[in-house]
C-alpha cells in the first residue's frame, strides 16, 4: 500500500528525496517518511519425522489444491512465533523446530510471505474452524497437491530439494572419491585415454565415463592438483582429437575450468588451443573462459538427472527422475515426452506404456495426421520391443482406421509400419496372414528400395506365412547390397 495522506495526522503527503531510497511520500507536519506498507505473513511446510508433510485445504481459496500452513504474523510477535502459533491453530500440532526457508513477496495482496520449515511429530490433525481438510503427505507427492508454482509450491519444492535432492548431489560426488584415490596413488589405468572401436559407435573413449567421474569430483567436490588436472586435459584431448564423434562434453568444460585456474602467464594457452581445434565439428562450442556455478546445488532438477545419467550413476539418476515426477501435477506432451527419455536412459524403459498412451490420447485431441501417426508408430514400436503382440496387432489396426496413412506412404515414417508390421507378422501366427495381406503389396511396391532391416524383416515375414515371395524379396536385398 503507497500513502497519499498521513495515517496520523491526515495531511496530504510531499514527496521527498532521503538518503539513497530517492523519493519517498512525506508528511511535513509529522516530520516522517511514509514508507510503502505491506503485511507480514508467513507460510510453512509442516515435516514430521517419517518425511511427510501436512497439507490442509481451505474451500475459500481452492476446492482441489491444498496449501501450506500459513498466518498473518501479530505486533509484537517473532515470525518464529507466529510459525509456531499458526501451525497449532490451524491443525493442532505443537512444532519441536523451526528452519528459515527464504521469503516470497506476495503482489497481489501487498504481502511479505517468510517462507519457514517447521518439525512436528506425526499424529492426527486437529483443525480449526478455518480448515476444511488436511492431511499428511509423502514429500513425493506433496507437490503434485499443490497449485504448480504457487508460493507453497515453492516453499515445499525448496524444502524438499534441501532434504532430498542435495543429499543426492553430495552422494554423487562422494561416490567418486576411491576413483580420485585410486589415481592420485599414481594408477591412471580407469582414467587415461583407452581407444576402442567398434561398427556403431566407430572410435571411442572407453574410460571417457570414468575421466567425467573424476572430473566432476574434482570440480564439485573442490580437489584441486594442478599435475593431476593438466593429466586428465591431456588424456581427454587424446579423446576429444580422436573420436568419432565430436563436441565438447561436460568433461572437457569441467577441466577447462579448472585448467584456467592454473594457466598464470598462458602457460596451458598451448593446450587450450588444442581443445578449439580438436573440435572441429561445432566451432562455435568451446571457450577457455569456461564460466561453470562451483555449486553443485545451483543445478535445477534437469542438470542433477542429466549429469547423473552422464556419470552412469543410474540408481541415483532414478532417484532424481522420481523427486521430479512427484512435482509435476499438470502432464503436458512436453513433460511426457521428457520423461519416456528419462526412463530410456535410465534402462527403464518398460515403464513407457503408459506414457506412450498418454501421449497419443493428447496428440489424437490436437495433433496433425502425421504426428499423430508418428506418436502411435512409437506406441507399436515399444510394444514390439516388450513382444506385447497383440497390444501391438490391436494398436496396427486401430492406426490404420483411424489415421490417413495413404498421406504419409512415401516417407521414412511409412516404412518403419511396414517393418512394425513385419515383426508382428514373424511372432504373432494368429493374425499373419491377415497383416501379410495388408503389408506384401506395399513391400511389392517399394521392393527396389527398400533398407537393410525392412528387407530382413520383409523376408522374415514372407517365410512366416509361407509365401514364396520370400524368395523373391530376397533377390531384390541381394540387388540393392550391390548398389
Ligand atoms: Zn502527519
Amino acid at each position: 500500500m503507497k500513502f497519499t495522506y498521513c495515517p496520523h495526522c491526515g495531511r496530504e503527503l510531499i514527496k521527498k528525496e532521503i538518503g539513497d531510497e530517492g523519493v519517498i511520500p512525506y508528511c511535513e507536519n509529522c516530520k516522517t517518511p511514509m514508507w510503502d506498507m505491506f503485511t507480514t505473513s508467513i507460510i510453512c511446510a509442516v515435516v514430521n519425522e517419517e518425511n511427510e508433510i501436512a497439507l490442509l485445504r481451505q474451500n475459500y481459496v481452492s476446492t482441489t489444491n491444498y496449501v501450506c500452513v500459513a498466518g498473518v504474523m501479530k505486533l509484537g510477535e517473532s515470525a518464529e512465533e507466529t510459525v509456531v502459533r499458526e501451525v497449532k491453530e490451524e491443525i493442532g500440532l505443537d512444532v519441536e523446530k523451526v528452519e528459515y526457508i527464504k521469503s516470497y513477496p506476495y503482489g497481489k495482496k501487498d504481502m511479505l510471505m517468510l517462507g519457514f520449515c517447521a518439525y512436528a511429530k506425526k499424529k492426527e490433525l486437529v483443525l480449526s474452524g478455518e480448515v476444511d481438510g488436511a492431511r499428511w503427505f509423502p514429500f513425493a507427492e506433496a507437490l503434485g497437491a499443490l497449485r504448480d508454482g504457487s508460493i507453497a509450491w515453492q516453499l515445499v519444492w525448496a524444502v524438499l530439494k534441501a532434504q532430498q535432492i542435495e543429499p543426492l548431489l553430495r552422494k554423487l560426488i562422494v561416490r567418486q572419491k576411491p576413483l580420485y584415490e585410486k589415481v592420485v596413488s599414481g594408477d591412471f589405468s580407469e582414467v587415461c585415454y583407452q581407444e576402442q572401436y567398434d561398427g556403431q559407435e566407430g572410435t571411442y573413449d572407453g574410460n571417457y565415463t570414468n575421466r567425467l567421474r573424476l572430473a566432476y569430483y574434482l570440480f564439485y567436490g573442490h580437489q584441486e592438483k594442478e599435475s593431476l588436472v593438466v593429466s586428465l586435459f591431456k588424456e581427454e584431448l587424446k579423446d576429444r582429437e580422436n573420436n568419432s564423434f565430436q563436441g565438447i562434453g561436460s568433461t572437457l568444460e569441467l577441466l577447462t575450468a579448472l585448467l584456467g585456474k592454473y594457466n598464470q602467464g598462458g602457460k596451458y594457452d598451448a593446450l587450450f588451443e588444442r581443445a578449439g581445434n580438436a573440435n572441429f565439428d561445432c566451432a562455435c562450442g568451446y571457450t577457455r573462459n569456461m564460466q561453470i556455478d562451483p555449486d553443485i546445488n545451483a543445478w535445477d532438477i534437469h542438470d542433477a538427472i542429466e549429469s547423473a545419467i552422464d556419470m552412469w550413476e543410474l540408481d541415483i539418476a532414478g532417484e532424481l527422475v522420481q523427486i521430479w515426477q512427484g512435482s509435476v501435477s499438470e502432464w503436458d506432451s512436453r513433460q511426457i515426452a521428457q520423461l519416456i527419455s528419462y526412463n530410456k536412459d535410465i534402462v527403464l524403459e518398460e515403464r513407457n506404456e503408459g506414457l506412450l498412451e498418454k501421449s497419443l490420447a493428447i496428440v489424437r485431441e490436437k495433433g496433425n495426421n502425421k504426428e499423430i501417426i508418428s506418436v502411435w508408430h512409437d506406441l507399436i514400436r515399444h510394444q514390439v520391443q516388450f513382444g506385447k503382440w497383440d497390444k501391438a496387432y490391436q494398436n496396427l489396426m486401430q492406426l490404420r482406421q483411424h489415421t490417413k496413412l495413404e498421406e504419409i506412404q512415401w516417407i521414412n515414417l511409412f516404412n518403419f509400419i511396414l517393418e512394425r508390421c513385419a515383426e508382428i507378422i514373424s511372432n504373432y501366427p494368429q493374425k499373419a496372414q491377415e497383416l501379410w495381406d495388408w503389408c506384401k503389396p506395399y513391400l511389392r511396391q517399394k521392393e527396389d528400395n527398400l533398407y537393410s532391416n525392412l528387407y530382413k524383416k520383409g523376408i522374415d515375414a514372407a517365410n512366416a506365412v509361407g509365401d514364396s515371395y520370400a524368395l523373391e524379396l530376397g533377390k531384390k536385398y541381394q540387388r540393392w547390397q550391390k548398389k
